[in-house]
């Protein structure tokens, strides 16, 4: 599958990980919107929130909890704003579920 996310995941692609267990990864988002922007991505391949098996509900929630655990040692710990994408209204850009992990700032009040 030509997903560059899967590619990261698998190391075909080198980006150095701030975290990473059996469910996912966290990378440093390449074009950073916020002082702090990191990147959650499951290993497991689904596109976005509507392509999620009802298993991926345990796993996306594992990930939003791991979230709120390890925020402080990426310096989140004033506060982090969590958005996922899904489709050509919300700009998504990569095909594969991921959620943008932003803070470190104080950030807009608009929702992104
Ligand atoms: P989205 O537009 O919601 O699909 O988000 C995709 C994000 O992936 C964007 O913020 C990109 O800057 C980021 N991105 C794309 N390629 C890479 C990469 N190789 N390493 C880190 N972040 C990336």
């Amino acid at each position: 599958m030509d997903c560059i996310f899967c590619k990261i995941v698998k190391g075909e692609i080198p980006s150095p990980r701030v975290y990473e267990d059996d469910d996912f990864i966290v990378i440093r988002d390449i074009a950073p919107q916020a002082k702090y922007h990191y990147l959650a991505i499951p290993k497991k391949h689904f596109a976005d929130v509507t392509e999620m098996a009802d298993e991926d509900v345990l796993l996306v929630g594992r990930i939003f909890k791991k979230i709120g655990e390890i925020a402080d040692s990426l310096g989140l710990s004033g506060g982090f704003r969590l958005v996922s994408n899904k489709g050509a209204d919300a700009m998504q850009s990569v095909p594969h579920l991921h959620i943008h992990i932003l803070g470190g700032e104080k950030m807009s009040d608009k929702m992104c």
